[in-house]
């Protein structure tokens, strides 16, 4: 943790807001196509509800709601992340009926229930989108540890469900490219010194050159090359939270993982005023209240 300036704050709630944000707004159009979405909301831009999920505008899902219980454990044990207390905060936040849960999260929470150990079996077959979605509160808890550290912080949180290098790499990216944006970084710096170096180490990751990535999967390879093609080519908070949630498919999840990349890029000032009226209230007074209480 370092001492958090109120710019590197501003930030890290928007980061936050952001991720909540992206839920919320992906959330109408989870598992349409681009061109079903087109159809029913022309360019989907307001936090309307609906979709599968029959949600009430400004509603969030699974992403926002395991990043919070994430949070909300880790400020219960004074910043310290560990196996046990990650496992503990998503079997409670499993109990408490959310709205939705991914596959993965649900077999390997059972799995812990059962056995009482917290950490899911390594599988190739686990590189969804699960731990990736939930990493940001644990970006903020880290904000100044060395980087193996923090790098391990993200493998701590992930493997209690998702035990894969390729989501290990997709979090630990994620998270490190959080820390740069709300200490000040800019995109162009983020893209040599995270984005360009994840490619080049995971080159499935790929996004550019490539055709754009609609209807991104679950599979965390799919879901970040939708969050980059639209961090990297469109500028702007909402511009670039519009442009992956429209892309369709696991429209929340990119729409949460953009949210708050972009939320730590452009600040709190660049998200709309609607947006943020817009959001379930409750949502956004814990993630407002986790991000400072995270940094400090
Ligand atoms: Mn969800
Ligand atoms: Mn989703």
């Amino acid at each position: 943790m370092e001492c958090a300036s109120e710019d590197v704050l501003a930030r890290a709630e928007a980061a936050c807001l952001g991720l909540a944000l992206g839920d919320a707004l992906g959330a109408t159009v989870e598992f349409m196509t681009p061109r079903e979405i087109a159809h029913t909301h022309g360019v989907h831009r307001e936090l309307v509800g609906g979709g599968w999920l029959r949600l009430q505008p400004g509603q969030v899902t699974d992403d926002t709601g395991m990043a919070l219980a994430l949070g909300e454990a880790i400020l219960a044990r004074r910043g310290e992340i560990t196996r046990l207390t990650c496992a503990r905060a998503f079997d409670a936040w499993m109990r408490s009926k959310p709205v939705d849960i991914g596959n993965t999260v649900r077999r390997n929470l059972l799995l812990f229930r059962r056995t009482g150990y917290p950490t899911a079996p390594a599988s190739e077959h686990d590189a969804g989108n699960g731990a990736a979605m939930r990493v940001l509160p644990v970006a903020l808890a880290t904000l100044g540890w060395p980087e193996y550290e923090v790098r391990e912080a993200c493998r701590i949180q992930a493997h209690v469900t998702h035990n894969n290098p390729v989501s290990d790499a997709a979090c630990e990216f994620i998270a490190l490219a959080v820390q740069d944006f709300v200490r000040g970084a800019s995109l162009r710096e983020v893209y040599r010194g995270r984005i360009r170096p994840l490619v080049e180490t995971q080159p499935a990751f790929a996004f550019r050159g490539k055709l754009r990535r609609e209807n991104p999967s679950g599979w965390i390879v799919e879901t970040l090359q939708a969050v980059l093609q639209g961090l990297v080519d469109v500028g702007g908070f909402e511009n670039c939270l519009v442009d992956v949630v429209n892309r369709g498919g696991d429209a929340d999840t990119t729409g949460a993982i953009a949210g708050m990349l972009a939320g730590a890029l452009y600040g709190r000032d660049a998200i709309p005023a609607r947006w943020i009226k817009a959001l379930d209230p409750e949502v956004r007074e814990r993630c407002v209240a986790q991000a400072s209480a995270l940094l400090t």
